[in-house]
């Protein structure tokens, strides 16, 4: 099942309380359906689950029976009876009468609950959404411009910044934003497919981390590694060729720790000095011993 699948599963799951919501859902769903108009109403989709909620909610709201098909894999709602439809047009303020596009009745939305419910029921029919492995997107396919404008202001006001593009099928309203989608899916009530994309976010977050981490962490000790050993180098030739009479009296000391403990780090070799030296103090003694080797000609 993909995850638009499941998430529109989880959204059929959803109770059907509230009048005035079930009827507002059912209105998303009608109003972004395959055809919504006077001669007849026609809901098609692979989601079977959608369908039966859709004839469900016509017969609580409307006490209409429509007539559902199974056709391959789609099945398909159909309201063709002139006195069902007058009723349903009716019921969403609209006159009953020839129209190419029917524009999106705030009337219908009257409680504060119901825009939801509407988005619920839009997503429903036109909706996908994208995976948690894949990159973030939420669509709806609305099929004509007008209707996607007052949809997007519907979906401004929820808290939720869409973005909207025009194709030649009609508009696209997409969301992009991981936290977008995610206030989306918990408005409409899939909570569940929110926390499963948050969970990915999160998940994905803290492995670039360590990632990140861990790469940085190893370049340091090679670079540190590599320094050393070229540290030791010169200061084993000039050994080689002087002996520690070469070295100051006060750099003596630096000079046996250093060779003593070949892969300390300048924190760790500062440390092992009694009383520990800070680590720009070591440097610097470490410095005026490389510069007295390579005078001495340590070859590295
Ligand atoms: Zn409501």
């Amino acid at each position: 099942m993909t995850f638009s699948a499941e998430t529109k599963a989880e959204l059929c799951r959803v109770p059907m309380e509230r009048r005035c919501c079930r009827m507002a859902e059912l209105y998303g769903i009608l109003l972004c359906a395959p055809a919504f108009g006077d001669t007849g109403i026609r809901v098609s989709s692979a989601h079977a689950g959608l369908v039966r909620r859709a004839a469900l909610l016509l017969s609580r709201v409307f006490g209409v029976e429509p007539v559902v098909a199974r056709s391959g894999s789609r099945q398909t709602l159909r309201v063709e009876d002139a006195a069902a439809l007058r009723g349903i047009f009716s019921g969403f303020g609209y006159d009953f009468k020839p129209s190419i596009t029917y524009h999106l009745n705030r009337n219908v939305l009257e409680n504060e609950c119901c825009a939801a419910a509407f988005l619920r029921g839009a997503f429903l029919m036109a909706g996908s959404v994208a995976g948690p492995e894949k990159k973030s997107h939420l669509e709806l396919k609305i099929g004509h411009s007008a209707l996607s404008r007052e949809i997007m202001s519907l979906m401004l006001d929820s808290g939720i910044s869409p973005h909207c593009t025009e194709r030649a099928a009609g508009s696209l309203i997409y969301l992009k934003e991981t936290a977008g989608i995610e206030d989306f899916l918990t408005l409409i009530g899939a909570s569940g497919a929110a926390m499963a994309i948050m969970e990915a976010k999160v998940e994905k977050s803290l492995r670039n981390r360590v990632n990140r981490q861990v790469n940085c962490e190893t370049a340091n000790l090679m670079k540190t590694s590599a320094a050393s050993q070229r540290q030791i180098a010169a200061i084993e030739a000039a050994l080689a060729r002087g002996g520690i009479g070469i070295f100051p009296e006060s750099l003596r000391e630096t000079v046996d720790l250093r060779v003593a403990y070949p892969e300390a780090s300048l924190s760790e070799l500062a440390a092992k000095f009694s009383p520990p030296l800070s680590k720009p103090g070591l440097d610097h003694r470490l410095k005026r011993i490389l510069k007295i080797a390579e005078q001495e000609g340590g070859s590295f």
